[in-house]
Formats: C-alpha cells, sequence, structure tokens
C-alpha cells in the first residue's frame, strides 16, 4: 500500500517570518491528518526555522535542491548534510525550471539523487515532458530519457526511497492541469519503466505524485487513478487555507 504524498513547492516564495506563520497556522489545521506524508519545501533560508517550528508535527521539510558535494569550493551550493542538520526530510531534484533555467541534465539529477541518498534524506525527482514534445507524440520517449537517466546506477535498496513527481512542463503554473487519464497514462508508463529498470516489487512499492496546476477542485479525479500517490503543487500551496484543502481532499 502507497501512503500518498502532497508536498508544497514554494519556490522563490515566503521569506523566513512568512514561512515561520505559514506553517503555524497549517499545523494546527492538518494535526489530525494520519494517511497522507505532509511535506512543504519553502527557499533555503527558511528551511531551518520552518523545521523548528514544525518540530513534533505531521508536516515534514523538504528542501528545492541540493549539491551532489558534500563540501568543497562550489560557491553559492548546499550540500545534503547541510540540508539534513537544517531540518529537511526531502529534496526536489530536477524540477523542470532548473531543467529549463539552471543547467540541470539527467547526470546532474543521478549525481544529486545518489548523494541525498546517501545523507539519508527523501529524494523527490522530477520528470515530464514540454508541450512540444507531448504535441510531437513523443512524451513517453521523454521521460524514458528521463526516468533512465536520472535513476542510473542506483540500487533498489535506494530506490525504494525515492519519491518520483511526474510533472508535464506545459502544465507547471500555467492553469493548464493534465486530464486525470492524461497524467494516469503516463504514471503508469513510469510503473513499466521501474519494472524494466528493478523489478515488479519496487515498480509497485515507489510513489509517483502528479505536479502541474493541482487545485483544491482537481484534486480528487486526480488521485482517483490508481498509479497517481500524491500532488507536488506549486502556486496552490502557497496559502494555507488552498494547502489545506488539499491535504483534506478526500473530505471535500
Ligand atoms: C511545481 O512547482 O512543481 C508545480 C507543479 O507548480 P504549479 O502547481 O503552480 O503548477
Amino acid at each position: 500500500m502507497r501512503k500518498p504524498i502532497i508536498a508544497g513547492n514554494w519556490k522563490l516564495y515566503k521569506t523566513i517570518s512568512e514561512a515561520v506563520e505559514f506553517v503555524s497556522e497549517l499545523k494546527g489545521k492538518v494535526s489530525g491528518v494520519t494517511d497522507i506524508d505532509i511535506v512543504v519545501c519553502p527557499p533555503f533560508t527558511a528551511v531551518s526555522k520552518a523545521a523548528d517550528a514544525l518540530r513534533g508535527s505531521n508536516i515534514k521539510v523538504g528542501a528545492q535542491d541540493a549539491h551532489w558535494e558534500e563540501e568543497g569550493a562550489f560557491t553559492g551550493e548546499i550540500a545534503p548534510s547541510m540540508l539534513k542538520e537544517a531540518g529537511c526530510s526531502y529534496v526536489i531534484i530536477g524540477h523542470s525550471e532548473r531543467r529549463a533555467m539552471f543547467g540541470e541534465t539527467n547526470q546532474t539529477v543521478n549525481k544529486k539523487l545518489k548523494a541525498v541518498l546517501k545523507t539519508g534524506l527523501i529524494p523527490i525527482v522530477c520528470v515530464g515532458e514540454k508541450l512540444e514534445e507531448r504535441e510531437k507524440g513523443i512524451t513517453k520517449d521523454i521521460v524514458k530519457n528521463q526516468v533512465q537517466g536520472s535513476l542510473q546506477g542506483l540500487k533498489k535498496e535506494e530506490m525504494m526511497n525515492v519519491v518520483i513527481a511526474y510533472e508535464p512542463v506545459w502544465a507547471i503554473g500555467t492553469g493548464k492541469t493534465a486530464t486525470p487519464e492524461q497524467a494516469q497514462e503516463v504514471h503508469a508508463y513510469i510503473r513499466e519503466l521501474l519494472s524494466d529498470l528493478f523489478d515488479a516489487e519496487l515498480s509497485a512499492a515507489v510513489r509517483i505524485q502528479y505536479g502541474g496546476s493541482i487545485k483544491p477542485d482537481n484534486i480528487k479525479s486526480l488521485m482517483s487513478k490508481k498509479d497517481i500517490d500524491g500532488g507536488l503543487v506549486g502556486g496552490a500551496s502557497l496559502k494555507v487555507e488552498s494547502f489545506e484543502k488539499l491535504v483534506k481532499y478526500q473530505e471535500e
């Protein structure tokens, strides 16, 4: 049985004080939720204070990226162990914004993934096609390339701790959500890929989130699909009210 996971990717939003205010309010509202893993991913600067405010609650903190080296002359980078000490449990890796704007490739995703796993953090690895790739009918080729390239050399035991986020780039921040059927088709395909790369047991165990304009009014239909195990949410995770509704989608 895969436990659903709903994670808020705050991107470049919220100062430290805004983050603390947000999580302090949220934790009281979702304290009764036990059947969903809840994660918020603030900017680096707010990770530590958000984690302090959430200690003892059912909400975990994630980061939005990490470097693959533990230390060295890498100006501007943050190591997985630093994130762990700051209170992180999860790290998003390979978000399409990083792939598009900051030179992230399958190779760098793979290196980061291995470093994050070594530190004992849970990686959320993002894959997904661009609009022109979907229109050309090559969605599966793109996703296959990203899944195979990103997960290269991982052992089954390591892969058991990985979360995958299928995020069609054309759906991120655009208000154009993939239909539940479109998302389910790719999620099922990712499970096929995992089965080929590892085995059926692993494929059935790995959680695959959908991401791309998830809102309180569309999450339930997405979550009704058998291979969709949660959401990676940008815009709708920035307000306590809407994030609470997402986490409590079963009650809506
Ligand atoms: C995201 O940032 O990963 C995302 C899916 O954003 P949004 O929900 O705003 O589309």
